[in-house]
């Protein structure tokens, strides 16, 4: 029987008509509207499209986006003056900054400009050291909207092997940190698995991927997952995004897949409208953070 599909559009959706809420609630306490500035530095197409998906969807849950343009030939200094200078803006919550950058900007060294507390990427060093020790401020996105699509297709992962395929910092590491710690945001029961981390180096691939309950592929290889690469009735979690003649394609084979597997996510319409829900998310946990700084109350209020 055909897999059933984790439909990651509408629980987007879903999640986005909670965070409406959230920030209606926010404003009537008084506080300021959250607002998320992205840095854009070049022309690259893909950036543009992600930006402005962004941004139309702070729009819709009533948060303010601020959008700053720099040319191709931004020099490191001047970016870092457009970093500084946001950060020090109290009407500025979240910054942004979109990925990749051109090759002449040290991108480590620009996002560690980013104030902590601004970082609602979740790459600055504080902030990853926070979740390695199990007490989060900001989730990076991609994985946090994982888990929350897991949540809401009921999917189960406490004491179960999930597997992981990629170690980048922005999905594969961060995963599975997520995965093995105590507890989630949507609760234990979605946290305290066994995980295994592969990456390109991993010798056979296929002995492990077939051990999964809960498969997740973070390469960026176009259907490098195959159907016998997973166990009858695993949970199949798509992360990749390739650009193909064929249009988007992710990194399962999904066509076969699906009949192997109990519940799959789609792409397009899978992990990415989670990963910007997630963002939204983090911005107006930020919004509460910087609020709960400046008065010395809790972030929670
Ligand atoms: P990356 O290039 O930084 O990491 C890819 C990882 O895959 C590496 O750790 C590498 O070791 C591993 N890998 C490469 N070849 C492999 C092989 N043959 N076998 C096993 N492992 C292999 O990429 P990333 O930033 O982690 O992104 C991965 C994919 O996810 C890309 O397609 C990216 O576009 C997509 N992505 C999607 C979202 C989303 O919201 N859906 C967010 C971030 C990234």
């Amino acid at each position: 029987m055909a897999a059933r599909l984790m439909d990651g559009k509408a629980i987007a959706a879903e999640i986005r008509q909670e965070l409406m809420v959230s920030v209606a609630a926010f404003l009537e306490h008084g506080h300021p509207r959250p607002c998320l500035a992205a840095v854009l530095v070049g022309e690259d197409a893909a950036s543009q499209v992600y930006v402005r998906n962004k941004q139309r969807a702070c729009e819709q849950v009533g948060i303010d986006s601020q959008l700053h343009r720099l040319p191709e030939t931004t020099t490191q200094d001047e970016l870092l003056q457009t970093v500084g200078n946001l950060n020090r803006d109290n009407g500025v919550h979240g910054i942004l900054i979109q990925l990749p950058l051109p090759s002449q900007i040290d991108e480590t060294q620009v996002l560690d400009a980013v104030a902590p507390l601004k970082d609602v990427d979740a790459f600055h060093p504080t902030n990853v050291g926070l979740i390695s020790q199990g007490r989060p401020r900001y989730l990076p996105c991609t994985p946090h909207g994982i888990q929350q699509l897991l949540h809401r297709c009921e999917v189960t992962t406490a004491g179960r092997h999930a597997v992981v395929i990629g170690r980048s910092d922005i999905v594969g590491k961060p995963m599975a940190m997520l995965l093995a710690a105590r507890d989630s945001t949507c609760g234990p029961a979605v946290a305290n698995a066994t995980v295994s981390v592969c990456h390109s180096r991993t010798a056979d691939l296929t002995d492990i991927t077939r051990q999964a309950d809960l498969l997740i592929a973070a390469i960026g290889r176009p259907k490098s997952i195959t159907a016998d690469m997973v166990k009858s009735g695993a949970v199949v979690v798509d992360v990749g995004i390739n650009r193909t003649d064929e249009g988007l394609v992710g990194d399962v084979d999904f066509a076969a897949v699906r009949e192997v597997a109990s519940q799959i996510t789609p792409v397009p319409g899978g992990v990415g409208p989670l990963t910007v829900a997630m963002l939204l998310f983090n911005t107006l946990s930020a919004a509460r953070h910087q609020h709960a700084h400046q008065n010395g109350e809790s972030p929670r209020s």
